[in-house]
Protein backbone atom coordinates (compact mmCIF):
# COMPACT_ATOMS: atom_id res chain seq x y z
CA UNK A 1 0.00 0.00 0.00
CA UNK A 2 1.10 3.38 -0.65
CA UNK A 3 0.38 6.29 1.59
CA UNK A 4 1.75 9.52 -0.54
CA UNK A 5 -0.86 11.54 -0.42
CA UNK A 6 -1.89 11.00 3.30
CA UNK A 7 1.68 11.94 4.22
CA UNK A 8 2.13 14.57 2.14
CA UNK A 9 -1.44 16.15 4.09
CA UNK A 10 -0.09 15.08 7.29
CA UNK A 11 2.90 17.10 7.19
CA UNK A 12 0.81 20.14 6.20
CA UNK A 13 -1.82 19.27 8.63
CA UNK A 14 1.11 19.17 11.64
CA UNK A 15 1.83 23.28 10.74
CA UNK A 16 -1.73 23.69 11.17
CA UNK A 17 -3.87 22.16 13.26
CA UNK A 18 -2.10 20.66 16.51
CA UNK A 19 -1.14 16.88 16.15
CA UNK A 20 -2.31 17.07 12.44
CA UNK A 21 -6.02 15.75 13.87
CA UNK A 22 -9.15 17.96 15.18
CA UNK A 23 -9.39 15.17 18.02
CA UNK A 24 -6.47 13.18 19.45
CA UNK A 25 -7.53 9.76 19.08
CA UNK A 26 -7.70 10.31 15.21
CA UNK A 27 -3.63 10.44 15.59
CA UNK A 28 -1.22 7.44 15.11
CA UNK A 29 0.87 8.25 17.25
CA UNK A 30 0.78 5.06 19.46
CA UNK A 31 0.91 2.88 16.58
CA UNK A 32 2.80 4.22 13.60
CA UNK A 33 3.62 7.97 12.75
CA UNK A 34 0.42 9.62 10.50
CA UNK A 35 -2.83 8.67 10.37
CA UNK A 36 -4.58 8.25 6.61
CA UNK A 37 -6.50 10.87 5.37
CA UNK A 38 -9.98 9.73 4.21
CA UNK A 39 -11.67 10.63 1.03
CA UNK A 40 -15.09 9.18 1.36
CA UNK A 41 -16.79 6.32 3.03
CA UNK A 42 -19.02 3.73 1.71
CA UNK A 43 -20.99 0.68 3.23
CA UNK A 44 -18.13 -1.09 5.32
CA UNK A 45 -15.67 0.41 3.54
CA UNK A 46 -13.70 3.19 4.33
CA UNK A 47 -10.94 5.00 0.62
CA UNK A 48 -7.98 7.21 1.69
CA UNK A 49 -6.72 10.15 -0.36
CA UNK A 50 -4.29 7.74 -1.89
CA UNK A 51 -6.95 5.39 -2.99
CA UNK A 52 -6.85 2.06 -0.67
CA UNK A 53 -9.83 0.51 0.71
CA UNK A 54 -10.34 -0.42 4.17
CA UNK A 55 -12.94 -2.23 6.17
CA UNK A 56 -13.74 0.00 8.82
CA UNK A 57 -14.24 -1.02 11.98
CA UNK A 58 -13.72 2.29 14.03
CA UNK A 59 -17.28 3.91 12.15
CA UNK A 60 -16.66 7.27 13.19
CA UNK A 61 -16.17 5.54 17.08
CA UNK A 62 -19.30 4.69 17.61
CA UNK A 63 -22.36 6.92 15.50
CA UNK A 64 -22.45 4.60 12.30
CA UNK A 65 -24.27 1.16 13.26
CA UNK A 66 -25.94 1.45 9.64
CA UNK A 67 -22.43 1.95 8.19
CA UNK A 68 -21.51 4.86 5.90
CA UNK A 69 -24.10 6.88 3.76
CA UNK A 70 -27.45 4.60 4.65
CA UNK A 71 -29.88 5.62 1.98
CA UNK A 72 -32.19 6.09 4.55
CA UNK A 73 -30.25 8.92 6.50
CA UNK A 74 -28.49 10.88 3.29
CA UNK A 75 -32.15 10.96 1.64
CA UNK A 76 -33.41 12.55 5.07
CA UNK A 77 -30.46 15.03 5.55
CA UNK A 78 -31.05 16.36 2.28
CA UNK A 79 -34.48 16.61 2.87
CA UNK A 80 -34.16 18.58 5.30
CA UNK A 81 -31.34 20.66 4.12
CA UNK A 82 -33.36 22.05 1.43
CA UNK A 83 -35.38 23.60 3.87
CA UNK A 84 -32.79 25.06 5.66
CA UNK A 85 -30.04 24.45 7.68
CA UNK A 86 -30.96 25.89 11.25
CA UNK A 87 -33.51 28.46 12.29
CA UNK A 88 -32.30 29.15 16.40
CA UNK A 89 -36.43 28.11 16.97
CA UNK A 90 -38.17 25.13 17.42
CA UNK A 91 -39.34 22.48 14.77
CA UNK A 92 -41.11 19.23 14.68
CA UNK A 93 -37.97 17.27 14.16
CA UNK A 94 -36.98 18.08 17.78
CA UNK A 95 -40.41 16.80 18.97
CA UNK A 96 -40.07 14.06 16.88
CA UNK A 97 -36.63 12.53 18.12
CA UNK A 98 -37.63 13.23 21.54
CA UNK A 99 -40.69 10.74 21.62
CA UNK A 100 -38.76 8.73 19.88
CA UNK A 101 -36.03 8.70 22.83
CA UNK A 102 -38.67 8.53 25.11
CA UNK A 103 -40.20 6.02 24.19
CA UNK A 104 -37.28 3.79 23.68
CA UNK A 105 -35.30 4.33 26.77
CA UNK A 106 -36.65 3.23 29.83
CA UNK A 107 -35.54 6.09 32.29
CA UNK A 108 -35.72 8.96 30.38
CA UNK A 109 -39.10 10.60 30.89
CA UNK A 110 -37.96 14.07 29.42
CA UNK A 111 -35.11 14.76 27.50
CA UNK A 112 -32.96 17.71 25.98
CA UNK A 113 -30.57 18.00 22.90
CA UNK A 114 -27.08 18.78 22.95
CA UNK A 115 -24.33 19.30 20.11
CA UNK A 116 -21.61 16.76 21.54
CA UNK A 117 -21.48 13.44 23.96
CA UNK A 118 -19.48 16.11 26.48
CA UNK A 119 -21.78 18.84 26.34
CA UNK A 120 -24.59 16.03 27.34
CA UNK A 121 -22.46 14.64 30.39
CA UNK A 122 -21.74 18.07 31.19
CA UNK A 123 -24.83 19.32 31.31
CA UNK A 124 -26.50 16.42 33.33
CA UNK A 125 -23.72 16.73 35.80
CA UNK A 126 -24.52 20.13 36.14
CA UNK A 127 -28.08 18.90 36.87
CA UNK A 128 -27.20 16.67 39.09
CA UNK A 129 -25.17 18.99 41.09
CA UNK A 130 -27.95 21.33 40.62
CA UNK A 131 -30.53 19.09 42.29
CA UNK A 132 -28.93 17.67 44.82
CA UNK A 133 -27.21 20.29 45.99
CA UNK A 134 -24.26 18.92 45.89
CA UNK A 135 -20.63 18.93 44.37
CA UNK A 136 -18.74 16.20 44.58
CA UNK A 137 -18.73 13.79 41.46
CA UNK A 138 -17.74 9.86 41.72
CA UNK A 139 -16.20 8.61 37.92
CA UNK A 140 -14.43 5.40 37.53
CA UNK A 141 -11.02 5.13 36.36
CA UNK A 142 -11.01 4.39 32.72
CA UNK A 143 -14.02 5.25 31.56
CA UNK A 144 -14.05 8.85 29.25
CA UNK A 145 -17.15 11.30 29.19
CA UNK A 146 -16.21 13.64 27.52
CA UNK A 147 -13.35 16.25 27.82
CA UNK A 148 -15.46 18.55 30.39
CA UNK A 149 -12.40 19.91 33.38
CA UNK A 150 -13.82 17.47 36.23
CA UNK A 151 -14.41 14.85 34.00
CA UNK A 152 -10.83 14.45 32.81
CA UNK A 153 -9.47 12.85 36.12
CA UNK A 154 -8.02 9.37 35.31
CA UNK A 155 -10.01 9.41 32.13
CA UNK A 156 -10.14 6.96 28.94
CA UNK A 157 -9.62 6.88 25.52
CA UNK A 158 -7.50 9.18 23.97
CA UNK A 159 -6.45 10.67 27.26
CA UNK A 160 -5.43 6.88 28.40
CA UNK A 161 -3.94 6.81 24.53
CA UNK A 162 -1.85 9.24 25.54
CA UNK A 163 -0.86 8.80 28.89
CA UNK A 164 -2.96 12.44 29.80
CA UNK A 165 -5.71 11.04 31.40
CA UNK A 166 -5.53 13.86 34.06
CA UNK A 167 -5.02 17.02 31.88
CA UNK A 168 -3.00 20.09 33.01
CA UNK A 169 -5.20 23.16 33.01
CA UNK A 170 -7.67 21.45 34.98
CA UNK A 171 -7.60 23.59 38.57
CA UNK A 172 -6.95 21.68 41.61
CA UNK A 173 -10.18 23.08 43.51
CA UNK A 174 -11.98 21.39 40.37
CA UNK A 175 -9.86 18.43 40.11
CA UNK A 176 -10.82 17.67 44.16
CA UNK A 177 -14.27 17.16 43.36
CA UNK A 178 -14.32 14.39 41.62
CA UNK A 179 -13.28 11.34 43.02
CA UNK A 180 -12.61 7.75 41.13
CA UNK A 181 -13.40 4.67 41.79
CA UNK A 182 -12.89 1.70 40.35
CA UNK A 183 -14.79 0.34 37.77
CA UNK A 184 -16.64 -3.61 38.46
CA UNK A 185 -15.08 -3.04 41.98
CA UNK A 186 -18.33 -1.99 44.04
CA UNK A 187 -15.85 -1.63 47.36
CA UNK A 188 -14.33 1.60 45.74
CA UNK A 189 -17.46 2.92 45.58
CA UNK A 190 -18.64 2.55 49.01
CA UNK A 191 -15.45 3.91 50.86
CA UNK A 192 -15.88 7.11 49.06
CA UNK A 193 -19.65 7.09 49.80
CA UNK A 194 -18.56 6.36 53.44
CA UNK A 195 -16.12 9.02 53.80
CA UNK A 196 -18.18 11.89 52.03
CA UNK A 197 -21.68 10.63 53.19
CA UNK A 198 -23.92 13.76 52.09
CA UNK A 199 -21.53 15.35 49.34
CA UNK A 200 -21.50 13.47 46.34
CA UNK A 201 -24.18 14.91 43.79
CA UNK A 202 -23.91 11.52 41.46
CA UNK A 203 -22.06 8.47 40.37
CA UNK A 204 -21.42 8.71 36.47
CA UNK A 205 -20.39 5.45 34.95
CA UNK A 206 -20.37 4.26 31.43
CA UNK A 207 -23.03 0.97 31.97
CA UNK A 208 -20.44 -0.70 29.26
CA UNK A 209 -17.49 0.50 28.99
CA UNK A 210 -16.14 1.15 26.60
CA UNK A 211 -13.06 3.87 26.46
CA UNK A 212 -10.39 1.46 28.35
CA UNK A 213 -11.51 -0.93 25.75
CA UNK A 214 -14.53 -2.84 26.22
CA UNK A 215 -14.96 -4.08 29.28
CA UNK A 216 -18.33 -5.21 30.21
CA UNK A 217 -20.00 -4.27 33.99
CA UNK A 218 -19.60 -7.72 35.99
CA UNK A 219 -22.30 -9.28 37.58
CA UNK A 220 -24.40 -7.22 39.99
CA UNK A 221 -22.07 -3.92 39.35
CA UNK A 222 -24.55 -1.85 38.34
CA UNK A 223 -27.29 -3.05 40.88
CA UNK A 224 -24.82 -2.32 43.63
CA UNK A 225 -24.41 1.43 41.96
CA UNK A 226 -28.03 1.89 41.63
CA UNK A 227 -28.61 0.89 45.65
CA UNK A 228 -25.75 2.71 46.96
CA UNK A 229 -26.64 5.99 45.34
CA UNK A 230 -30.37 5.34 46.08
CA UNK A 231 -29.15 4.70 49.91
CA UNK A 232 -27.15 8.21 49.62
CA UNK A 233 -29.30 10.20 47.92
CA UNK A 234 -26.70 10.52 44.73
CA UNK A 235 -28.01 10.51 41.43
CA UNK A 236 -27.05 7.81 39.39
CA UNK A 237 -25.95 8.79 35.83
CA UNK A 238 -25.73 6.39 32.90
CA UNK A 239 -23.63 7.83 30.49
CA UNK A 240 -24.58 5.48 27.29
CA UNK A 241 -23.33 7.72 24.69
CA UNK A 242 -21.80 4.66 23.66
CA UNK A 243 -23.94 1.92 24.49
CA UNK A 244 -27.49 4.51 23.66
CA UNK A 245 -29.25 2.65 20.83
CA UNK A 246 -26.41 -0.08 21.04
CA UNK A 247 -26.55 -1.98 23.55
CA UNK A 248 -30.06 -2.65 22.87
CA UNK A 249 -32.61 -0.11 21.42
CA UNK A 250 -33.42 0.82 24.91
CA UNK A 251 -29.60 1.03 25.44
CA UNK A 252 -27.80 -1.03 28.35
CA UNK A 253 -30.01 0.35 31.11
CA UNK A 254 -32.83 -2.18 28.96
CA UNK A 255 -30.69 -4.92 28.71
CA UNK A 256 -29.62 -4.86 32.59
CA UNK A 257 -32.82 -4.09 33.18
CA UNK A 258 -31.26 -0.97 35.46
CA UNK A 259 -33.00 2.77 36.23
CA UNK A 260 -30.20 5.56 36.62
CA UNK A 261 -31.78 8.79 37.06
CA UNK A 262 -30.45 10.42 34.17
CA UNK A 263 -29.01 9.52 30.42
CA UNK A 264 -26.17 10.80 28.48
CA UNK A 265 -26.56 10.07 24.74
CA UNK A 266 -24.46 10.71 21.47
CA UNK A 267 -22.89 9.18 18.93
CA UNK A 268 -25.46 6.74 17.20
CA UNK A 269 -28.90 9.29 18.04
CA UNK A 270 -26.85 12.05 15.34
CA UNK A 271 -26.79 9.20 12.71
CA UNK A 272 -23.57 10.71 11.96
CA UNK A 273 -24.41 14.97 12.41
CA UNK A 274 -22.59 16.40 15.46
CA UNK A 275 -25.07 15.61 18.72
CA UNK A 276 -25.82 14.35 22.14
CA UNK A 277 -28.40 14.26 24.55
CA UNK A 278 -29.46 14.12 28.48
CA UNK A 279 -32.56 12.95 29.92
CA UNK A 280 -33.87 11.21 32.68
CA UNK A 281 -37.02 11.72 35.08
CA UNK A 282 -39.45 14.61 34.76
CA UNK A 283 -38.69 16.29 37.85
CA UNK A 284 -35.49 16.23 37.59
CA UNK A 285 -35.44 17.29 33.93
CA UNK A 286 -37.74 20.42 35.04
CA UNK A 287 -35.22 22.00 37.14
CA UNK A 288 -33.37 22.82 33.57
CA UNK A 289 -33.98 26.21 32.36
CA UNK A 290 -36.54 27.52 30.98
CA UNK A 291 -38.64 25.62 33.44
CA UNK A 292 -36.12 25.12 36.06
CA UNK A 293 -33.11 27.69 37.21
CA UNK A 294 -29.92 24.84 35.83
CA UNK A 295 -29.18 26.72 33.15
CA UNK A 296 -27.96 24.97 29.58
CA UNK A 297 -28.50 26.57 26.15
CA UNK A 298 -27.20 25.95 22.33
CA UNK A 299 -27.40 27.98 19.62
CA UNK A 300 -27.44 24.89 17.27
CA UNK A 301 -28.95 22.26 19.84
CA UNK A 302 -31.60 20.82 17.96
CA UNK A 303 -30.10 21.27 14.78
CA UNK A 304 -32.67 19.97 11.83
CA UNK A 305 -30.02 18.38 9.82
CA UNK A 306 -28.73 16.42 13.07
CA UNK A 307 -32.20 15.53 13.95
CA UNK A 308 -33.54 14.82 10.53
CA UNK A 309 -30.46 12.26 10.45
CA UNK A 310 -31.37 10.76 13.78
CA UNK A 311 -34.37 10.27 13.62
CA UNK A 312 -33.94 7.97 9.96
CA UNK A 313 -31.41 6.16 12.30
CA UNK A 314 -33.75 5.27 15.20
CA UNK A 315 -36.29 4.50 12.23
CA UNK A 316 -33.93 1.85 10.79
CA UNK A 317 -32.42 0.51 14.11
CA UNK A 318 -36.29 0.17 15.26
CA UNK A 319 -37.30 -2.68 13.18
CA UNK A 320 -37.07 -6.59 13.99
CA UNK A 321 -33.98 -8.38 13.57
CA UNK A 322 -31.78 -5.69 13.48
CA UNK A 323 -29.79 -6.04 17.07
CA UNK A 324 -29.67 -9.64 16.59
CA UNK A 325 -27.87 -9.05 13.10
CA UNK A 326 -25.52 -7.21 13.80
CA UNK A 327 -24.66 -8.77 17.22
CA UNK A 328 -23.97 -12.19 15.13
CA UNK A 329 -21.85 -10.41 13.20
CA UNK A 330 -19.33 -9.22 16.35
CA UNK A 331 -19.93 -12.56 17.82
CA UNK A 332 -18.66 -14.82 14.22
CA UNK A 333 -15.37 -12.19 14.19
CA UNK A 334 -14.85 -12.60 17.79
CA UNK A 335 -14.63 -15.96 17.59
CA UNK A 336 -12.68 -16.19 14.52
CA UNK A 337 -10.05 -13.63 15.49
CA UNK A 338 -9.56 -16.17 19.14
CA UNK A 339 -9.11 -18.82 16.81
CA UNK A 340 -6.70 -17.05 15.06
CA UNK A 341 -4.78 -15.99 17.98
CA UNK A 342 -4.93 -19.20 19.57
CA UNK A 343 -3.42 -21.01 16.29
CA UNK A 344 -0.60 -18.19 16.02
CA UNK A 345 0.16 -18.57 19.95
CA UNK A 346 -0.69 -15.18 20.52
CA UNK A 347 -2.28 -14.73 24.02
CA UNK A 348 -5.12 -12.34 23.72
CA UNK A 349 -8.33 -11.68 25.57
CA UNK A 350 -11.22 -11.04 23.64
CA UNK A 351 -13.96 -9.11 25.07
CA UNK A 352 -17.46 -8.62 23.17
CA UNK A 353 -20.65 -6.98 23.97
CA UNK A 354 -23.09 -6.72 21.51
CA UNK A 355 -21.88 -4.73 18.57
CA UNK A 356 -18.43 -4.17 20.57
CA UNK A 357 -14.83 -5.85 20.83
CA UNK A 358 -11.34 -5.42 21.94
CA UNK A 359 -8.45 -7.72 21.90
CA UNK A 360 -6.27 -7.25 24.71
CA UNK A 361 -2.78 -8.50 24.04
CA UNK A 362 -2.82 -9.78 27.42
CA UNK A 363 -3.15 -13.29 29.40
CA UNK A 364 -5.43 -11.86 32.30
CA UNK A 365 -9.32 -12.05 31.81
CA UNK A 366 -10.18 -8.05 31.25
CA UNK A 367 -12.57 -6.97 34.00
CA UNK A 368 -11.36 -4.03 35.23
CA UNK A 369 -9.04 -0.88 34.79
CA UNK A 370 -5.90 -2.67 35.87
CA UNK A 371 -6.26 -5.56 33.65
CA UNK A 372 -6.77 -3.83 30.82
CA UNK A 373 -3.46 -1.49 31.49
CA UNK A 374 -1.95 -4.57 31.20
CA UNK A 375 -2.27 -5.20 28.23
CA UNK A 376 1.01 -5.59 25.37
CA UNK A 377 0.77 -2.12 23.39
CA UNK A 378 4.08 -2.87 21.31
CA UNK A 379 1.82 -6.08 20.58
CA UNK A 380 -0.93 -4.18 19.62
CA UNK A 381 1.33 -1.76 17.30
CA UNK A 382 2.47 -4.43 15.11
CA UNK A 383 -0.78 -6.17 14.83
CA UNK A 384 -2.71 -3.13 13.85
CA UNK A 385 0.20 -2.47 11.49
CA UNK A 386 -0.19 -5.53 9.59
CA UNK A 387 -3.75 -5.05 9.53
CA UNK A 388 -3.40 -1.58 8.28
CA UNK A 389 -1.57 -2.62 5.64
CA UNK A 390 -3.87 -5.62 4.44
CA UNK A 391 -6.67 -3.24 4.24
CA UNK A 392 -8.41 -3.15 8.11
CA UNK A 393 -8.78 0.06 9.48
CA UNK A 394 -9.08 -0.82 13.50
CA UNK A 395 -8.73 2.24 16.39
CA UNK A 396 -5.22 3.26 16.46
CA UNK A 397 -5.32 2.14 20.47
CA UNK A 398 -5.26 -0.91 22.42
CA UNK A 399 -7.74 0.84 24.48
CA UNK A 400 -10.47 1.49 22.52
CA UNK A 401 -13.14 -0.41 20.78
CA UNK A 402 -14.00 -2.34 17.44
CA UNK A 403 -17.38 -0.83 16.16
CA UNK A 404 -18.62 -3.41 13.71
CA UNK A 405 -21.59 -2.14 11.86
CA UNK A 406 -24.93 -3.73 9.88
CA UNK A 407 -23.07 -2.61 6.88
CA UNK A 408 -20.07 -5.15 7.69
CA UNK A 409 -21.05 -8.42 5.23
CA UNK A 410 -20.32 -11.56 6.19
CA UNK A 411 -17.12 -11.53 3.68
CA UNK A 412 -16.05 -8.91 5.21
CA UNK A 413 -16.12 -10.42 8.23
CA UNK A 414 -14.39 -13.26 6.67
CA UNK A 415 -11.47 -11.08 5.21
CA UNK A 416 -10.91 -10.13 8.77
CA UNK A 417 -10.28 -12.91 10.44
CA UNK A 418 -8.18 -14.14 7.56
CA UNK A 419 -5.93 -10.89 7.83
CA UNK A 420 -5.48 -11.55 11.61
CA UNK A 421 -4.18 -14.90 10.76
CA UNK A 422 -1.68 -12.85 9.02
CA UNK A 423 -0.84 -10.41 11.99
CA UNK A 424 -1.33 -12.69 14.80
CA UNK A 425 1.65 -14.10 13.12
CA UNK A 426 3.55 -11.42 13.04
CA UNK A 427 2.97 -10.99 16.35
CA UNK A 428 4.20 -14.47 17.12
CA UNK A 429 7.73 -13.54 15.70
CA UNK A 430 8.65 -10.61 17.70
C1 LIG B 1 -17.52 9.64 22.92
C2 LIG B 1 -17.94 9.67 24.31
C3 LIG B 1 -18.25 10.86 24.98
C4 LIG B 1 -17.99 12.21 24.38
O1 LIG B 1 -18.74 12.47 23.24
P1 LIG B 1 -18.24 13.60 22.22
O2 LIG B 1 -19.34 13.68 21.22
O3 LIG B 1 -16.94 13.11 21.67
O4 LIG B 1 -18.07 14.84 22.99
C5 LIG B 1 -18.78 10.80 26.25
N1 LIG B 1 -18.98 9.61 26.85
C6 LIG B 1 -18.68 8.45 26.26
C7 LIG B 1 -18.96 7.17 26.96
C8 LIG B 1 -18.13 8.44 24.98
O5 LIG B 1 -17.78 7.29 24.42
Amino acid sequence: MDFNKSQQLFKEAVELIPGGVNSPVRAFKAVGDFPVFIDKGEGSKLYDVDGNEYIDYICSWGPLLLGHQPETITKAVQEALLKGSTYGAPTALEVEIAKMIVDAVPSIEMVRMVNSGTEATMSAIRLARGYTKRNKLIKFEGCYHGHADYLLIKAGSGALTFGVPSSPGVPESIASETLTASYNDLDSVKRLFTQYPDQIAAVIVEPIAGNMGLVPPAEGFLQGLREITKEYGALLIFDEVISGFRASYGGAQKVFNIMPDLTCLGKIIGGGLPVGAYGGRKEIMEQVAPVGPVYQAGTLSGNPLAMAAGIAMLKELGKPGVYETVETKAKTLAKGLQEAADKAGVKVAINQSASLLTVFFTEDVVCSYTAAMGSDTAKFKVFFQSMLNQGIYLPPSQFECWFVSLAHSDEDIQKTIAAAKNAFAAVATM
